[in-house]
């Protein structure tokens, strides 16, 4: 039985982080069969974090942002054509170019795309952009470089945010609109969400918060944003930055628990029917998946993190090769970085899934510091800003299920000095963007179910 599994006929459906590294530890599990990697890119795996950070800073150039490939995965690669549905019985995967792939197990990892703006007609004025494809950022950076006189960018989240950061690097005048009260307050809540946007107007970003755009203005080409606190703004560059949407359509008529949180599966990656009946031939990885988390209440989660998308692959890999006891589960902590406004924000567990946070080390004043929350009594989530050394203690504390606050530790000052405070993280319904880490099931404190 273990040695069937090492060989067949494995597709895998999106070609990028999540599926070259699944393909690579196919082959570093000892598959032997064949491989097919379908991806409607007409690229090879290409890294997207840079596209907001070095590409539009002119440090690196879109298309040099190809993935590293760890081995060689001895694929067939059909970039190009998108896959447009599952039959799960007859086990296989149509494309839109009429073809139908065969396989014995299947990896779904479609990812994500960026939330367009709503008014096609709008959407499609020259000079605004959303940015997930090397393309967007090819085309964002050449516009940014040739000097525009104002950039709009809609959505404080973190992609939105580090488009600001990259703009004042540039020199550029910048305005942020951000419907919920502060920048990043959908991912880490109020008081994190506060410094972030201290920091954006020290570093003379025009931040406009509780507040939403209404309308793009423009003759052909973007001129300005019509806000719904009556005022506007003149700019000729526009970038929405309204979160992600995951790529689950395809999937609409298989019969797989797909939808707009993404695509359920259980703790060892393999995909729930509609029904909520495990698949044993079907897996999911990356961005697309939810999954549930022991940690944070079995809670489904939807990640989009890179680290995420690289350890889910592996352990959907390992999973689609071996028999049901030598099976893992995917239980690492969800961690995630970015770099804005000179600062390096690292964050481990759910910020989200929690009711009070207390800072644990340095402060808000020395722009220096390590935020640990916690729900109920324990410790859940930490973030540091400029302090990424003392992540690895705080991940200690989640997965250990450490009581909250913290006790004194690889803290350089007495914890308690300080006083746990309300975490206000927002109902995600409100925000303008999206947290990249999101409880599917119920919030902590409420009773909801987000849709
Ligand atoms: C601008 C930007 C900055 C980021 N910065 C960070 C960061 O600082 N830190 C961090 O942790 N994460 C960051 N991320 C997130 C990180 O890049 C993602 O978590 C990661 O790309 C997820 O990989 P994935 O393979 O699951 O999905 P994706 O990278 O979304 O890949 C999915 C692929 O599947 C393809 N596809 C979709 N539907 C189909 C179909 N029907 N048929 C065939 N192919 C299909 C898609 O076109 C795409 O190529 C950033 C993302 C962006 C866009």
């Amino acid at each position: 039985m273990s040695d069937d599994l090492k060989k067949g006929r494995i597709v895998i459906v999106g070609a990028s982080l999540a599926g070259l590294r699944a393909a690579e530890a196919l082959r570093e599990e000892g598959f032997t069969g064949s491989l097919t990697v379908v991806g409607d890119e007409p690229h090879a795996p290409y890294d997207r974090p840079p596209l907001s950070k070095q590409v539009l800073l002119g440090q690196a150039t879109a298309d040099t942002t190809g993935l590293p490939v760890r081995r060689d995965p001895d694929a067939e690669w059909r970039l190009g054509v998108r896959a447009t549905g599952v039959d799960l019985l007859a086990k296989r995967v149509l494309l839109e170019d009429g073809e139908s792939l065969p396989y014995d197990r299947l990896l779904i990892a479609t990812g994500t795309r960026a939330r367009p703006w709503p008014d096609a007609e709008e959407a499609a004025l020259d000079g605004v952009f959303t940015l997930r494809t090397r393309e967007d950022a090819g085309g964002l950076a050449e516009r940014l470089a040739a000097g525009p006189e104002r950039v709009l960018v809609i959505g404080g989240g973190f992609t939105g945010s580090e488009i600001a950061s990259a703009c004042r690097e540039l020199g550029l005048a910048v305005s942020v609109t951000e419907r919920g009260p502060a920048p990043l307050v959908g991912a880490l809540g109020g008081t994190l969400s506060k410094l972030a946007a201290v920091m954006q107007r020290n570093h003379g970003v025009d931040l406009r918060t509780g507040v939403t755009v209404t309308a793009l203005n423009g003759n052909g080409a973007f001129t300005g944003a019509q806000l719904s606190d009556g005022s506007r703004v003149d700019a000729d560059v526009c970038v929405v930055a309204l979160g992600a949407i995951r790529n689950v359509e395809w999937l609409a008529e298989s019969g797989l628990a797909a939808g707009p949180r993404g695509i359920a599966c259980d703790a060892g990656c393999r995909a729930f029917n509609m029904y909520g009946i495990v698949t044993d031939d079907v897996f999911v990885a990356g961005d697309v998946s939810r999954f549930p988390h022991p940690l944070f209440g079995y809670q489904m989660l939807s990640l989009e993190h890179w680290g995420n998308a690289v350890e889910q692959a592996g352990v959907a890999a390992h999973n689609m090769v071996s028999p049901g006891p030598l099976r893992r589960p995917h239980l690492s902590i969800p961690s995630f970085w970015s770099t804005q406004f000179g600062l390096n924000i690292k964050s481990v567990g759910v910020p989200t899934y929690s009711d009070h946070v207390v800072i644990a080390q340095g402060s808000l004043e020395a722009r220096r510091l390590a935020m640990v929350y916690g729900y109920q009594g324990r410790v859940t989530a930490a973030v540091t800003v400029d302090m990424a050394k003392s992540l690895d203690y705080y991940r200690h504390l989640i997965e250990t299920a450490a009581a909250f606050p913290p006790p004194p530790g690889a803290a350089d000052r007495a914890i308690a000095a300080d006083i746990p405070v309300p975490s206000l993280v927002p109902d995600p319904s409100g925000l303008s963007h999206g947290p990249t880490v999101a409880l599917t099931g119920h919030l902590p404190d409420r009773r909801l179910t987000v849709v």
